[in-house]
């Protein structure tokens, strides 16, 4: 029980800062190679493309820092408690919660209490309840766009610079394998391997975030959290898509979807919420 909870922990302290490092490791990767050597013409300064694609870019990755922010800043019910409230009958103890009673959990690794759990994030490293959902697929979604359209970009980058065709569709499929030989027999440069596997990166992290993201919409639009759906749990749900997807999104959804701010008129948690 305590190795599991120490793997827990470091595991808590590990995907923050790797989220971290692909994050600046993007940001460099797009203004100091992929911009200027795609749109950039040798001798000139600025032009549109690298505008555009530099807005993109910029927007695409400030929404879903923002939004990783928000998450965390909402994250839960109660601030730090060290009482653990009243368990469920049925609260099982052998996971990182507590289940209580009234539909709240107490997560042992944020050591909080939270509102309609859905499960712990480790890259944000807290919980994602009834309070941070909404930023937390929004989140999701910008992550999502970021890394496919890094992969896009890096494509071209890898055509451009090392005249890498990927005209046939079994080029990813050999680029990895092939990549890795070659720059362990010394004949491609250390860059050109890291850009070959930040590109599988990116779109391992591009299709699970999208993956996750829709999975998350579902469940919402269906009044459930993962933690009820991993225990089986069926709800009975009264409430129609649309009430239970506001219920989540807020009022003011239209302007979440397109900038990293709260959407709710005032903080979740009270009676006009549903519990689980
Ligand atoms: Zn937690």
């Amino acid at each position: 029980m305590y190795i599991r909870m120490f793997k827990l922990r470091l595991l808590n302290a590990i995907a923050p800062a790797y989220f971290f490092t692909a994050t600046m490791v993007t940001f460099v990767l797009h203004f100091y190679f992929f911009i200027p050597a795609i749109f950039q013409a040798p001798g000139t300064r600025l032009n549109g493309a690298t505008l555009v694609h530099s807005a993109v870019i910029l927007y695409l990755m400030l929404n879903a820092l923002g939004n990783y922010l928000m998450t965390i800043r909402d994250s839960a019910e109660s601030a730090n408690e060290n009482v653990i409230p009243v368990c469920s009958p049925d609260c099982p103890d052998k996971v990182d919660a507590h289940y209580l009673l009234n539909g709240r959990h107490f997560c042992k690794l944020c050591k909080k209490v939270i509102l309609k759990r859905d499960h712990h994030c480790f890259f944000t490293g807290n919980c994602i309840g009834n309070r941070n959902m909404r930023y937390f697929i929004m989140f999701c979604i910008y992550t999502s766009c970021t890394c496919l359209y890094s992969l896009v970009l890096g494509v071209a980058y890898l055509t451009v610079e090392y005249s890498i065709s990927f005209e046939n569709p079994l080029t990813f499929l050999t680029l990895l394998p092939l990549s890795t030989g070659y720059f362990f027999l010394g004949t491609i440069p250390g860059l050109q391997f890291f850009l070959v596997l930040m590109l599988y990166v990116w779109l391992g992290i591009g299709l699970t975030c999208a993956g996750f993201c829709l999975q998350q919409v579902l469940l919402v639009a269906r009044g459930q959290t993962w933690c009820q759906l991993r225990r089986g749990q069926l709800v009975e749900n009264q409430s129609s898509w649309r009430v239970n997807l506001s219920d989540v999104f807020g009022s003011r959804w239209v302007l979440g979807l397109f900038l990293p701010v709260q959407t709710v008129e005032a903080p979740l948690g009270g009676t006009t919420h549903k519990h689980d």
